[in-house]
């Protein structure tokens, strides 16, 4: 059985007469790390607003904690950093982490020093915020949201515009909290490549639909380059590949076609031998797609 934290069902909403979110339906597992993906102004950022509670849907039903029931005490089991981090430039880290305290009413000082320890933050002393860099900021504000040790984060596009060394850090951070303080993250980005190596699952949106959920899993295996193969007898076809070419890293999609994962360079061999064995081949390629590729096809390309 599930165990969701956050269920969007059939969720619409409109700005104006202009619907920007069709029917959308989504859910997280507690402790994962749940990316949403989708090309500039398909609705990631609506969707979070609309989590954290800035404005209600036209339609549809949200559940936080298995609950459609009082949002605002569930709100306070999370984190948001939609948009920009919320941080007061002429303020030093410590004292912007000081003030979320106070504001969040979480009661342990100590809290502070290890919020800077765990940032990276520990060395910028009297530095007002605003002479951080962007990676700097951004890790201050994840540090903020980590501050009142919430069940689930919500970060829009916490990597966007950072560096490569910046994404790396930001991406550690996130991993940390997932593996050692077991938070549920819903994170956003216009590049599938950025989260790729951090989320367990994705949704792809696309003008306000839901396209794809996928595991990181299923993702790995659509985007691994293989050899696609169809035959008049499967069955018999997984027989010749393991016993008459030893060939154990495959997989049956659906009872009718099978992924081959290795000896992608024997293709005429592999042939050769379904062939003698009597079995008749209806389709023999290679296929496989990086993974903007196949996100790109997915979301329809990118708006800027
Ligand atoms: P994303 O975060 O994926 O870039 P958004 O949720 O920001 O997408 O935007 C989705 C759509 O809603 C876009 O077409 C955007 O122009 C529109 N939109 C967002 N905010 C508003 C608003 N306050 N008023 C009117 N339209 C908006």
């Amino acid at each position: 059985m599930g165990n969701s934290v956050i269920s969007m069902r059939g969720l619409c909403k409109s700005y104006k007469k202009q619907e920007v979110l069709h029917n959308l339906s989504l859910t997280v597992e507690r402790g994962h790390i749940c990316g949403l993906i989708g090309p500039n102004g398909a609705g990631k950022t609506t969707i979070m607003k609309i989590l954290a509670g800035f404005f209600f849907p036209t339609k549809g039903e949200l559940e936080l904690f298995g609950s459609r029931d009082n949002l605002d005490v569930s709100r306070a089991r999370m984190s948001f950093m939609i948009e920009q981090p919320i941080i007061a430039g002429p303020m030093t880290a410590r004292q912007n982490l000081e003030y979320i305290r106070c504001l969040r009413g979480y009661p342990d000082e100590k809290r502070i020093d290890e919020i800077l320890d765990i940032v990276g933050l520990a060395n910028t002393g009297k530095k007002r915020a605003s002479k951080f860099s962007l990676g700097m900021k951004q890790r201050l504000g994840i540090g903020m949201a980590l501050l009142p040790k919430p069940e689930i984060m919500v970060l829009d596009e916490p990597v966007n515009g950072l560096d490569p060394e910046g994404i790396v850090e930001v991406r550690q951070l996130i991993k940390r909290m997932q593996e050692e303080w077991g938070v549920t993250v819903l994170i956003s980005s216009h590049l599938l490549s950025e989260l790729s190596e951090l989320c367990t699952d994705f949704s792809i949106i696309s003008h306000g639909n839901l396209i794809e959920n996928l595991s990181r899993e299923e993702l790995l295996v659509r985007c691994r380059n293989h050899i696609a193969l169809r035959t008049d007898d499967i069955n018999k076809t997984a027989a010749v590949l393991e016993d008459r070419l030893s060939i154990h890293d495959y997989k049956v999609i659906h009872g009718e076609e099978i992924q081959i994962f290795e000896r992608l360079g024997e293709i005429l061999h592999i042939s050769k031998t379904l062939t003698d064995s009597g079995l008749v081949i209806t389709k023999l390629n290679e296929e496989g797609q990086n993974l903007e590729d196949y996100y790109l096809e997915k979301a329809g390309g990118r708006h800027e």
